[in-house]
């Protein structure tokens, strides 16, 4: 077997990532070596593919972070029509009202107002506006909402990460208020969802670090939404959480 950085032949221990390439343990443990924070191969640890936030990314996945208006345009509509497919919908079905802003670390930090994460990359922030005339008129308040995505993911991360943020604008605007291990399980769901439809060289991994992510919330949240989606699909579940029964 040969090393997947230094191409000798494995003789001793060596370490293996989710994508199958071997390494040499030495590289591993001298910090040679490091997995990519997007896909999780491994990589050198080179300052060159260091984000200053400490994120180490593979060559591949440095090349590839999303960050143009189309990219993200794209992206959107994509998870719309997927999600439509799903039966779920938002009051503006476009979400053309929606902005989606690409961050740094500490800009998510601070509009989730807690500490700097590398595990959250997103945060969506609804505000509810009401005027006195529609008040007095029994109309519903409006609502805006804003999405803030972390820097350079790749695609496939990106998305997954902005159906999580459209899943909490769609608890926002049909007021269902669930407990924190409820909500993000329904948030990741529609991650999952995004990992079932699209298809990358990158989606298994994604989809196993979804599956079996140990978090008490994120984690447990989803495999608890995902038993129940399971039971009852889509729109089943969407029904429970209106119902405030999830
Ligand atoms: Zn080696
Ligand atoms: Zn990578
Ligand atoms: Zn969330």
């Amino acid at each position: 077997m040969k090393c997947y950085l230094c191409n000798a032949i494995i003789s001793g221990r060596y370490y293996r990532d989710g994508h199958g390439n071997c390494i040499c343990a030495s590289h591993y443990e001298q910090k040679e070596a490091v997995q990519c924070f997007s896909c999780g191969a491994f990589t050198y640890n080179s300052p060159e593919f260091t984000l200053l936030d400490g994120r180490h990314l593979c060559p591949v996945c440095m090349a590839q972070g999303v960050n143009s208006v189309e990219q993200i345009q794209r992206i959107k509509k994509q998870i719309l029509y997927f999600f439509a497919n799903e039966d779920i919908f938002f009051h503006n079905r476009t979400l053309d009202d929606v902005s989606i802003n690409i961050v740094g670390v500490t800009e998510i930090a601070r509009m989730r107002n807690s500490s700097i994460s590398l595990a959250n990359k997103g945060v969506t922030i609804t505000k509810s506006m009401s005027s006195l005339i529609g008040m007095a008129l029994g109309q519903k308040s409006k609502m805006t909402h804003s999405v803030y995505i972390l820097d350079h993911l790749i695609k496939i991360e990106f998305a997954a990460t902005l159906a999580h943020e459209f899943m909490h604008i769609w608890q926002n605007e049909n007021g269902v208020k669930l407990e924190p291990k409820k909500c993000e399980g329904l948030c990741n769901l529609g991650s999952w969802l995004i990992y079932n439809k699209i298809t990358s060289a990158n989606t298994p991994y994604l989809l196993k670090s979804l599956m079996e992510n140990p978090d008490p919330i994120y984690g447990d949240g989803f495999r608890y939404v995902y038993n129940r989606y399971q039971e009852l699909g889509t729109e089943g579940i969407l029904n429970l959480a209106i119902k405030g029964n999830l």
